[in-house]
């Protein structure tokens, strides 16, 4: 039978403490213990099903745990209070003083300020490496690295990853392959193509509704046990552990996330298409001039898209501000950060989310001054959208330049 990740999180099923078909929310940061003895043996770690303290687990940060593990097919899955929380306890967990990690150059800017900045002060250094150069990939590693880093589909420039070259490279050396899959859930089953740890920022497509920042890593159900650890667990010890009212909260969104990604996906096709049509500098995996268009085609569930980021270079700072501003006032989307709310997203990465990042550096990875990241939303009539935006370009004449294509 074909894995299907949403027809497995559809199959969980949960009976509530009072026959609910939600499970009831785990209201309490303390547990108590029948037996003194029992309590000695879940700090030891040998306690199955056994809660301790919230911090360590608790049955709400399980459930929606469990959830994840079916989404990305793999045995486990812990759930923390941000993306940031998850990939820096995933990090942290992997090295030591002293070690190095290859990353993709173009990634999340946290996660770039986080492995260029702070992990300075433990003299880890990080490699960042063009991800769809394999060769480059595989030069760049040596005997104290512990780890290659990326993301499936990259913030913000989308320059996909080769999981399974870069899995089979990773094995190779016999150090782990760790895969943020923020951008692509459903779409790219990042464990099923080897990747060893996928990491998520749920505050995306996952949770949908821009109310709450949260992450997860999906991993062996030994290396989600090693972050849990009370004596060395990043998880654990550093605390970014996710609520469990807001647990019970992202696992009810996450059950339209199959409905959701289909129309992102969609809807970005669409416009994609029709500003390539106009001439417009469009970059969006789906279109076949998109340089990882193939290996996305050859490692995607096909159903679910090619997702809902889409960047359009408008050639100037000053146009991208003056066309997000026009937008915004004419109700197509919100100047904001994130992505994967019901409604449009877009703003300039260059100067906003990958702002860690230096000017130079920008513009050798191609992250100009004029590009603008849309979070392409559900909107109900996509050719609507289209022509709206549309108007919106001629009145601030960028459709003049663009080279119409015939
Ligand atoms: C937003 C984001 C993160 C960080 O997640 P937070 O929930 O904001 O901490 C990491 N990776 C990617 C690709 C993201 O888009």
């Amino acid at each position: 039978m074909n894995y299907k990740a949403s027809d497995n999180i559809q199959d969980l099923q949960y009976f509530g403490e009072f026959g609910g078909v939600n499970p009831s929310i785990s209201d309490s940061s303390t547990y108590t213990f029948l037996s003194a003895k029992t309590m000695f043996d879940t700090f030891e770690g040998n306690t199955e099903g056994c809660y301790l303290y919230s911090r360590h687990s608790s049955p709400s940060n399980l459930y929606l745990g469990e959830a994840m593990a079916q989404l990305e097919g793999t045995e486990s899955a812990n759930v923390y209070a941000s993306g940031m929380g998850a990939i820096s306890a995933v990090i942290l967990q992997l090295c030591n003083a002293n070690d190095h990690i290859v990353c993709s150059r173009t990634i999340y800017g946290g996660t770039y300020a986080f492995l260029k900045n702070f992990l300075k002060k433990f003299n880890i250094s990080t490699t960042f490496v063009d991800i769809t150069d394999i060769d480059s990939v595989a030069a760049s590693i040596t005997s104290n690295t512990k780890m290659i880093y990326c993301e499936s589909v990259s913030n913000p420039l989308l320059e996909v990853a080769d999981i399974q070259s870069l899995s089979k490279l990773a094995k190779k050396h016999s150090i782990p392959l760790v895969v943020d899959n923020t951008f692509a859930p459903l779409s790219i089953n990042a464990a099923k193509l080897g990747a060893d740890i996928v990491v998520h920022s749920l505050t995306k497509f996952i949770n949908g509704s821009s109310d709450c920042v949260a992450g997860a890593v999906c991993a062996s159900k030994d290396f989600c046990l090693s972050l849990k650890d009370v004596n060395n667990g990043a998880g654990m010890l550093l605390g970014s552990t996710m609520d469990s009212l807001r647990a019970a909260s992202v696992l009810k969104n996450m059950r339209t996330l199959h409905i959701r990604i289909k129309k992102h996906g969609e809807n970005a096709q669409y416009l994609a298409e029709q500003f390539q049509k106009d001439g417009l500098k469009v970059v969006y995996p789906g279109l076949e001039h998109h340089s990882g268009h193939k290996i996305m085609t050859a490692q995607m569930n096909k159903e679910y898209g090619y997702g809902g980021l889409m960047t359009l270079d408008v050639g100037s700072l000053d146009k991208a501000n003056a066309l997000m501003e026009l937008m915004q006032e004419e109700k197509l989307g919100y100047l904001a950060v994130s992505l994967g709310f019901y409604k449009t997203l877009f703003s300039a990465p260059g100067t906003s989310t990958s702002s860690e990042i230096p000017l130079e550096e920008q513009e050798a990875l191609g992250l100009s001054q004029g590009l603008i990241r849309f979070s392409i939303g559900l909107d109900n009539d996509i050719h609507r959208t289209y022509l709206a935006m549309r108007s919106c370009m001629e009145r601030l004449n960028i459709l003049e330049n663009s080279t119409v294509l015939v």
